[in-house]
């Protein structure tokens, strides 16, 4: 996608500070961190949310679990960490590319 940021972060058309890349992931610092820790793990297909996944996106979405973990390992969340994926406006998703956060380094209170 034209307009699309993390598109953008994907083909390196725009600079990130980048924690891992594979070949269906890139995973980086979030730009505004609300934690200690607060990266992005960004499929690198440009799927617009959770609402729009389809059938055939199932390998990708389990791959992307297994993901999750790894990171936090990798970046040393070892007492754990919390994952949030924000669907939509009333979910406060503000970047239209698919993405799950990563954040963790301080007790992760709901309140
Ligand atoms: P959302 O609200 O869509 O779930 O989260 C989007 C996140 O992307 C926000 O936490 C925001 O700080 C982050 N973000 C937006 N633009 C950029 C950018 O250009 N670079 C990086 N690293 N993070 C960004
Ligand atoms: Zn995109």
């Amino acid at each position: 996608m034209d307009d699309c940021i993390f598109c953008k972060i994907i083909n390196k058309e725009i600079p990130c500070n980048k924690v891992y890349e594979d070949d269906a992931f890139i995973v980086f610092h979030d730009i505004h961190p609300k934690a200690k820790v607060h990266v992005l793990v960004v499929p690198k297909t440009h799927i617009v949310s959770l609402n729009e996944l389809q059938t055939h996106d199932q390998p990708m979405l389990g791959q992307l679990m297994l993901l999750l973990p790894t990171i936090a390992a990798q970046l040393g969340l070892n007492n754990g960490f919390r994952t949030v994926i924000n669907t939509g406006k009333e979910g406060g998703q503000e970047v239209n590319h698919l993405h799950v956060h990563i954040l963790g380094g301080r007790l992760m209170l709901f309140k």
